[in-house]
């Protein structure tokens, strides 16, 4: 397994870890990445990475369906962060060809940080296939 971190700056925050991601794999491998974000208040997501107004409306988008405070009973104070992580999710599935990732062309992938700054930790897992 790969282990590499991310320094987050803002307590939401998306980071386009493309590069560390593709960079991590072996040239010539064929078969599938597994990301996993060991955190329960960050997630990680594939999407547009073109546009970067873009990350500002989903974070933007999110914070209003999940307001930072609304009432929650968790004793952490951060519950919209522990949700909006489940609402995104812990890992992506990637297809990784001839030492490649096989990704739309403008498809990106980001480390959604909830509940930050912190220095945050991404799993890779290569399988080949
Ligand atoms: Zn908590």
């Amino acid at each position: 397994m790969i282990e590499f971190v991310v320094k987050t700056s803002s307590r939401n925050q998306m980071i386009n870890i493309t590069r560390e991601v593709s960079e991590s794999i072996p040239k010539d491998l064929s078969g599938m990445a597994v990301v996993h974000i060991p955190h329960t208040t960050a997630a990680v997501t594939i999407n547009e990475g073109a546009d970067p107004a873009l990350k500002n409306d989903i974070l933007n988008y999110l914070e209003e369906l999940v307001p930072h405070s609304a009432g929650y009973t968790h004793i952490e104070g951060n519950s919209d962060s522990h949700i909006k992580s489940s609402m995104i999710g812990s890992s992506v599935n990637l297809i990784i060809d001839g030492g490649k990732l096989v990704l739309g062309t403008w498809q990106a992938i980001f480390f959604c940080e909830f509940d930050g700054p912190r220095t945050r930790k991404v799993y890779l897992k290569l399988i080949e296939q």
